[in-house]
């Protein structure tokens, strides 16, 4: 089967080549890829900025049927639609593990990076984590739910933001877009959206953001979403610059929450006397468990969540890695697995 391995030595780029899985070990399941979206953090992995993985099929965003199942799998039967997600295993028996944080286990297993990710036509899941789709959900929609859906889901519930409130989402690219989607038609909240580009600010509108701040346009961001709303009760900070988390922290009201996404470089600003005395909360939030997931992909199958995707082929995947290198990707492009033989 193809799939897309990256190079030796690492370069950042990946050679789709053929490769021969192993056989199912107890407790595994063998997946038809039909769709994978390539990811951020896919480009970092091929970089070796987490550590140098040559050889390693890229791919967290990967969705397919079930194909075959090791004896004793009770979780998944042949034909069902599963996800592959950066989160594809934790150790099952830890402190984070059994008390729902499974995300931080400390021997945590991800696609694409300790594991043979889904980037190919075949992909080998732990059956139990390997999360169902809904049959009503789009499966090459469902690639971004994977990733950029459940981390911003995520996110919202670590803001534990409530109907009516104000949430801010700054930065509205792949995953603010999503979080505009989710603050609004699932958590019921007030939206106030930053970014210094006019037309995803326009595109957040649509999706129901009710305040709109071009943070070229103002002095100061903060300042603005206290004037235009009393400050927000939680920021969610999906922007790659660490200003954004500064601006954020001050335009928040007291009791208010941020909690950080993005993974920029660098340090967060955080005023003490405001942190004491508005009792600031800072949190931070990492893609999200198999039941978050789970309840991601039923927001999408009810069409709350649409994630913007284009299909592509597996032999254009350099070319796709260069373009979201070159930030000229809209939305998720996603390797089309389906018409590939
Ligand atoms: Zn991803
Ligand atoms: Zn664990």
């Amino acid at each position: 089967m193809k799939a897309a391995v990256i190079n030796d030595p690492v370069d950042g780029y990946v050679t789709v080549k053929d490769v021969t899985l192993r056989d199912l070990k107890p407790g595994e399941a063998l997946v038809d890829m039909e769709y994978c979206g390539l990811c951020h953090t896919d480009l970092h992995v091929a970089a070796g900025d987490f550590g140098e993985k040559p050889g390693r099929i890229i791919g967290h965003e990967g969705v397919g049927r079930v194909a075959k199942v090791a004896p004793g799998v009770t979780s998944l039967k042949v034909g069902d639609r599963v996800s592959i997600a950066w989160f594809f295993k934790g150790c099952g028996h830890c402190e984070y593990c059994l008390t729902g944080r499974e995300t931080f286990c400390r021997e945590v297993q991800n696609a694409g990076y300790t594991v043979d990710g889904a980037m190919a036509q075949q992909c080998i899941v732990a059956a139990d984590y390997a999360v169902k789709v809904p049959e009503g959900l789009d499966p090459v929609e469902a690639t971004s739910l994977t990733c950029a859906g459940v981390t911003v889901y995520k996110a919202l519930k670590v803001a534990d933001i409530k109907p009516g409130q104000w949430v801010s989402i700054v930065g509205a690219g792949g995953l603010g877009n999503l979080a505009v989607q989710f603050a609004h038609n699932v958590f019921g909240a007030h939206v106030v959206v930053v970014d210094g580009n006019d037309p995803k600010l326009e595109a957040a509108k649509e999706n129901g953001a009710e305040v709109v701040i071009n943070r070229h346009e103002v002095d100061s961001v903060a300042q603005a979403i206290q004037e235009k709303v009393g400050g927000v009760h939680a920021a969610v900070v999906t922007a790659v610059a660490a200003s954004a988390f500064d601006q954020a922290v001050d335009s928040l009201r007291p009791d208010g929450k941020l909690v950080a996404v993005a993974l920029p470089q660098g340090d967060m600003k955080l005023n003490i006397a405001k942190t004491v005395l508005d009792g600031i909360i800072v949190a931070g939030s990492l893609v999200g468990t198999r039941q978050d997931l789970a309840e991601c992909f039923q927001f999408g199958a009810e069409g709350k969540v649409k994630p913007i995707v284009k299909t592509r082929k597996l032999a254009e995947i350099n070319d796709m890695i260069q373009e979201l290198k070159d930030n000229k990707v809209v939305g998720r492009n996603v390797v089309d697995f389906v018409h590939e033989a």
